[in-house]
């Protein structure tokens, strides 16, 4: 069960722990033979540049990747071997596959059951602990994998793996309804550009948050209602209040990478409301006033990735252009480039390495 596949293949690699990334053009293509049962080799054609990779480059979360670590999870690729000995199968040899943050999980314990599949105690996790979608060529399992939509572009696919089904989850869990308000503070970045249109999909109203004019272009062409530049801002909770007649939001979905996005989400909810959290600051806390969270009925929610079903659901309504991620194509070799562009706050949208150069 297997196509022409070449002996090595170029991929970004970090050495080790916080390291400089590699460009290596002689790394190991894992060969069918040596697939495991439940294992497939996907030929990449494209992959998202997440900030969650450039976390796990630097090095900053209280959770360590593996070593040395080929980064990537918002890939797409068709599969070209399935390892012996896999039953039943819910993808084919020559399918068109989307690999996500969560590559595996045993789908038998509590939480796989009760469709908390990212919490599995044996999560295996693209990027992390096993290897990514910087490279040509990727195992991944054939249990995890997604089916992309016929007809759906593969580098507009590849980002909806990660941010697009993040904010899709992050927003189906936030206890909105049809004309709330959301406030989306990392709006002009890559889950939070997305975010926009998922809310604007549920009939949300939207208060995008970010910085530069680059930014509020693209969230207000999106369907942003209300821009406000955290940079510029002198009271945010007093714009986001003003902007909502007064009570504040009934959610927010924070999306930046650092802590400031949360520091007025609290104050800027209405009673009743809940803070979705999902931008992931390694060291940050949350500092919330217990009396307060009590007393206006706040509810802070932490939303991580999604199951295989989110990400069906993601992917369905982006193929049905309802979404649409607003991308730049570039080459692999741009990696660092695009990772010092995303710490600098630089990058509108997504980054998408075409891997088939
Ligand atoms: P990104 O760099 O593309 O976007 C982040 C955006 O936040 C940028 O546009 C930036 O200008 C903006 N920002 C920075 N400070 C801000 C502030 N004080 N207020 C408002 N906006 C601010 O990053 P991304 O790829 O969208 O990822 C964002 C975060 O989400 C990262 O921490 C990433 O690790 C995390 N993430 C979480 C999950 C999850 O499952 N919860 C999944 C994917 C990514
Ligand atoms: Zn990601």
């Amino acid at each position: 069960m297997s196509q022409n596949i070449p002996k090595v293949q170029k991929v970004a690699v970090v050495p080790k722990a916080g390291g400089t990334i590699e460009i290596k053009n002689d790394w190991p293509v894992t060969q069918q033979k040596d697939l495991k049962p439940g294992e497939c080799l996907i030929k990449m054609e494209a992959s998202g540049c997440c900030h969650t990779d450039l976390h796990a480059a630097l090095d900053d979360w209280p959770l360590k990747a593996k070593t040395p670590l080929i980064g990537g999870h918002e890939g797409v690729g068709t599969i070209v071997a399935i390892g012996d000995h896999t039953d039943n199968s819910p993808v084919k040899l020559g399918e068109r596959v989307g690999i996500k943050w969560l590559a595996d999980s045993c789908l038998n314990c509590e939480d796989c059951r009760k469709g908390r599949e990212q919490n599995c105690d044996h999560a295996k996790l693209s990027g992390f602990t096993v290897d990514g979608t910087f490279a040509e060529y990727v195992v991944s399992f054939v249990r995890h994998v997604t089916p992309i939509p016929e007809g759906f572009d593969s580098n507009a696919a590849a980002s909806i793996l990660c941010a697009g089904v993040t904010v899709y989850r992050a927003i189906k869990y936030s206890r909105t309804e049809q004309g709330d308000f959301i406030v989306i503070p990392g709006a002009g970045g890559g889950l939070g550009h997305l975010a926009v249109q998922y809310a604007r999909a549920r009939g949300l109203r939207v208060i995008a948050i970010d910085t530069g004019d680059h930014k509020k272009k693209l969230v207000q062409s999106l369907g942003a209602e209300t821009w406000i530049d955290f940079k510029e801002s002198k009271d945010i909770v007093a714009d986001v209040k003003k902007a909502t007649g007064g009570k504040g939001a009934h959610s927010a979905v924070v999306t930046s990478a650092s802590s400031g996005g949360y520091t007025q989400a609290l104050e800027y909810l209405r009673a009743g409301a809940t803070l979705m959290a999902v931008g992931l600051p390694g060291e940050a806390t949350l500092n919330a006033s217990i009396f307060f969270t009590v007393f206006r009925s706040i509810s802070i929610i932490g939303s991580y990735v999604g199951n295989r079903q989110d990400a069906r659901e993601a992917l369905e309504l982006a193929a049905r252009g309802v979404v649409k991620v607003h991308f730049e194509t570039r080459d692999l070799k741009e990696l660092k480039n695009t990772y010092d562009g995303m710490s600098n706050g630089k990058v509108a949208g997504r980054i998408v390495f075409d891997l088939t150069k």
